[in-house]
């Protein structure tokens, strides 16, 4: 595959977005990211997995662009909870949730709890204007705080604890300390690594 490194971002969240740019440029020497149409109309989550849901994505604004897309499905699973939110991490606390509505949601349903491990995964997806894909996956483990800490990042940041990270919730550790630990890290290095070996082949 000799596809030029060129990726439309096919994700609405500008926190995400901002994510998936500064990995990306690291990882991959030369790629050039172009920021999503915002006249593409919004693309409905009704998977009911991260692969399914970030192909929807970057399918749509591939087929929206005839440009190569990268998606980012991504969610946070807690075990005392039976893996949810998962798949509904964006909407928790309903359809107009504010990070603010889900942290706290969270927060309420694990109160009291000492059994609250859980892990954040990030599915990402390019589409191809030929039908191809690459898929890649990043999960980090990790502990819901019991009350949000710092003011880095986005989403359930300020409640994630991960480990390695020392004791820090995401909001406390500065944006590349981050990036070397999450889901989304992981999984952009995976598929930079995947995107060399295509080009290789
Ligand atoms: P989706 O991938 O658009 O379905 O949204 C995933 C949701 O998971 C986001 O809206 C955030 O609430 C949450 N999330 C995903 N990645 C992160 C992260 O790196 N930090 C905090 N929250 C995240």
């Amino acid at each position: 595959m000799n596809e030029p490194l060129r990726f439309v971002l096919a994700t609405a969240n500008p926190d995400k977005a901002e994510e998936m740019r500064a990995i990306l440029t690291e990882a991959v020497p030369g790629v050039e990211l172009i920021s999503r149409p915002s006249e593409v109309a919004d693309v409905e989550e009704r998977g009911d997995t991260f692969v399914a849901n970030a192909r929807l994505k970057a399918e749509a604004l591939r087929d929206a662009t005839g440009t190569a897309a990268v998606a980012d499905d991504s969610g946070l699973e807690v075990d005392a909870l039976g893996g949810a939110p998962g798949v509904h991490t964006a909407r928790y606390a309903g359809e107009d949730a504010t990070y603010e509505d889900n942290v706290d949601k969270l927060l309420n349903v694990l109160e009291g709890s000492t059994s609250r491990r859980g892990r954040f995964t990030s599915v990402v997806l390019v589409a191809f204007p030929d039908g191809s894909e690459l898929v890649a996956k990043g999960v980090v483990e990790g502990e819901i705080a019991e009350e949000p800490r710092g003011e880095e990042g986005f989403g359930y940041d300020p409640i994630f604890i991960p480990d390695g990270g020392g004791g820090r919730t995401f909001s406390e550790l500065p944006p590349e300390d981050k990036h070397a630990l999450s889901h989304r890290g992981i999984a952009l290095r995976t598929l930079a690594r995947l995107l060399a070996d295509s080009a290789g082949a």
